[in-house]
């Protein structure tokens, strides 16, 4: 048995030993520490069976030092030493975990062994109990118990730092059946079996209880989008669906789950338990096997974005996208400088759909990928059937997406499609989004460093947006800033709109790069924009985003030669 001694005063620590050898405890080796640090200090490196704890140290005194010493090791056994005039603290230390106590000097070697032995027996039961309070005998798991006590304690730490709790609530489809057919310890295999099932599905912080009966509990902290969370209610459904060998039969067996989340469903935990509740029996309601968040408004999203996201799939099947071109202009040389390419879908049952609405689901599902290849191959058509026609193409800027560019090898995919249509890569420029380039700098810097290479130009779209940190321009091949038409907007208004634009700009200047302002609408806007050094605008002001017959004209007027500004703009206007 080896016992940890802290006590600083040596005298008490030698009557202590002596006492110990008097009784002749072979077995007992005996550490002597002064203070609450080395203490801690030991019980981290060596196990000790049982901590005799003095209570008036150097570093500490009174319950302190219990704190001190259950911080470390929760699970070790404590006597706490006393003096005669502080017998009565000695008691009531007790109740905070302490397994005994023993007055100094009084001690006997008998009794001190006796109370040691005692301790140790103590803490064991104590440790089981606490055991038998918080887990569930059958399957192992936590039960209600422990999950409301954890369940409080993940609100309070998301109040604290804002981040989201998940609750999932499950209940077994028709368990009863089960029970009733096959007898209660099948009933108690398979409740086991799902158990095991369930922890198996979820990530190691999570916490996995069973709340009684047939019903199970999962709570997630942290970040979770309605979809994360779907993802795991689907794949816990067919998790739990799989098949059971159980009593020499193959039997299967369903769940319901219902889903809330702190703080969307704003409650206290209480009724954050029950709010699942009642999703899970909407869950049983809509035919089981099933799951249902509390919030309809979620679970209505959730099914919004499966719609809209089977209809990209469809539309892209059938050719319903299609482009739309707006003119950027540099008002110094009076020329028509490019085109923007930007999708279009009239979908039969939506109607005209914004791509601000469809963009995040294309992203978010991954349809944006062959979507991104369909807009580069078809902007290579449109120019191609330009040269075809003998008129001078302009260049044509194509929004890429982050899931797009950080495909491997997207600069060779997109060198293949300009090859493939004979396509000068200097008429393509490439726009990214500001936290697109930053999110993965090393790999976007390659990526970026070959699709120059192979002649495109680069754009960062709604520019001053994103990071605030401008530092990392300089180490990437950048050939235009596109200044975001939040900030555009804000000429006239607001100061801080100006002064962005006026950083942007020195920035840009600064860098070599060309500025693109992005929605320009108003005379008063241009001419800021060209006071302060950026002359090539693109927005509404000089013409919408328009068909790709409308631009065939326009070209063919460029043909002609020279327009002044005012002419490009009412030519613009003319066609737009
Ligand atoms: P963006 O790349 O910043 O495109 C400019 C957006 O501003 C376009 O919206 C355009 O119609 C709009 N706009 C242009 N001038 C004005 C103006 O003077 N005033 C106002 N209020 N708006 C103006 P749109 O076409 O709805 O596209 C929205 C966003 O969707 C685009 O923003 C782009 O991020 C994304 N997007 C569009 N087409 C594609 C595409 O082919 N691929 C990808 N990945 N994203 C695309
Ligand atoms: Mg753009
Ligand atoms: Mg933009």
């Amino acid at each position: 048995m080896k016992l940890l001694l802290v006590e600083d005063n040596p005298a008490d620590a030698e009557f202590l030993a002596a006492s110990l050898r008097r009784q002749r405890a072979g077995d007992v080796e005996l550490v002597n520490v002064p203070t609450l640090a080395l203490a801690t200090e030991k019980l981290g490196l060596d196990p000790f069976d049982v901590v005799l704890l003095d209570l008036h140290l150097p570093d500490g005194s009174g319950l302190q030092c219990l704190d001190a010493i259950q911080a470390v090791n929760n699970e070790i056994p404590i006597v706490v030493l006393s003096g005669q005039d502080d017998e009565e603290f000695a008691v009531s230390i007790l109740n905070k975990g302490a397994q005994d106590y023993l007055v100094k000097w009084e001690g006997q070697g008998r009794t001190i062994l006796r109370s040691i032995r005692y301790a140790i027996e103590r803490k064991k039961s104590d440790l089981h109990l606490n055991y038998l309070a918080q887990y569930d005998p059958l399957t192992g798991i936590p039960n209600r118990q422990f999950f409301n006590d954890q369940l409080t304690r993940a609100t309070a730490r998301a109040r604290r730092d804002g981040r989201k709790v998940t609750l999932l609530f499950l209940d077994l489809d028709a368990f009863k059946v089960v029970n009733d057919t096959l007898g209660h310890d099948a009933g108690d295999r398979l409740l086991k079996e799902v158990a095991d099932r369930i922890r198996r599905s979820v990530r190691t912080g999570d916490i996995v209880a069973r709340l009684g009966g047939d019903e199970f509990a999962v709570m997630l902290e942290g970040l979770s989008s309605p979809r994360d969370v779907e993802a795991l209610a689907s794949s816990l459904l067919e998790v739990i669906a799989q098949p059971y060998h159980i009593a020499d039969r193959q039997l299967t067996i369903t769940t319901s789950i219902g889903i809330t989340m702190y703080p969307n469903d704003n409650s206290d935990t209480q009724m954050l338990l029950k709010n699942a509740d009642i999703a899970m029996y909407q869950a049983k309601e809509y035919g089981r096997n099933n799951f249902k968040f509390f919030h309809e408004q979620m679970h209505a999203d959730l099914m919004q974005y499966h719609e809209l996201e089977r209809d990209i799939r469809e539309a892209l099947h059938l050719g319903q996208f299609h482009l739309a071109y707006q003119p950027k202009v540099n008002i110094r040389i009076n020329q028509l400088q490019g085109l923007e390419a930007l999708l279009r879908w009239n979908s039969p049952s939506r109607g005209s759909v914004s791509p601000a609405d469809f963009i995040p689901v294309a992203e978010e599902s991954g349809h944006i990928i062959p979507l991104g290849y369909w807009v580069l191959n078809e902007v290579c058509l449109t120019i191609k059937s330009w040269q075809d026609k003998g008129l001078t193409p302009v260049p044509v800027s194509v929004n890429v997406s982050a899931r797009q560019f950080q495909q491997p090898d997207f600069h060779k995919r997109v060198a293949e499609v300009l090859r493939r249509h004979g396509i000068d890569p200097g008429l393509i420029e490439i726009e990214l989004t500001e936290g697109l380039v930053m999110e993965d700098t090393e790999s976007a810097q390659r990526e970026l460093a070959q699709l120059k290479k192979i002649g495109l130009r680069i754009s960062i779209d709604d520019f001053g947006t994103g990071y605030s940190c401008l530092s990392y321009l300089q180490r990437f091949p950048i050939d235009v800033l596109k200044i975001d038409r939040s900030f555009v907007q804000e000429i006239g208004g607001s100061r801080d709109g100006e002064s962005i634009i006026d950083a942007i700009i020195s920035l840009a200047r600064s860098l070599r790069l060309e500025t693109v302002a992005e929605g320009v609408e108003t005379a008063a806007q241009l001419h800021y924009l060209l006071d302060h050094g950026c002359h090539v605008v693109q927005g509404f002001l000089f013409g919408r985003p328009m068909e790709m017959q409308l631009i065939e004209p326009l070209l063919a007027a460029l043909e002609q030669g020279g327009m002044d500004s005012t002419a490009v703009v009412r030519a613009l206007k003319g066609f737009g």
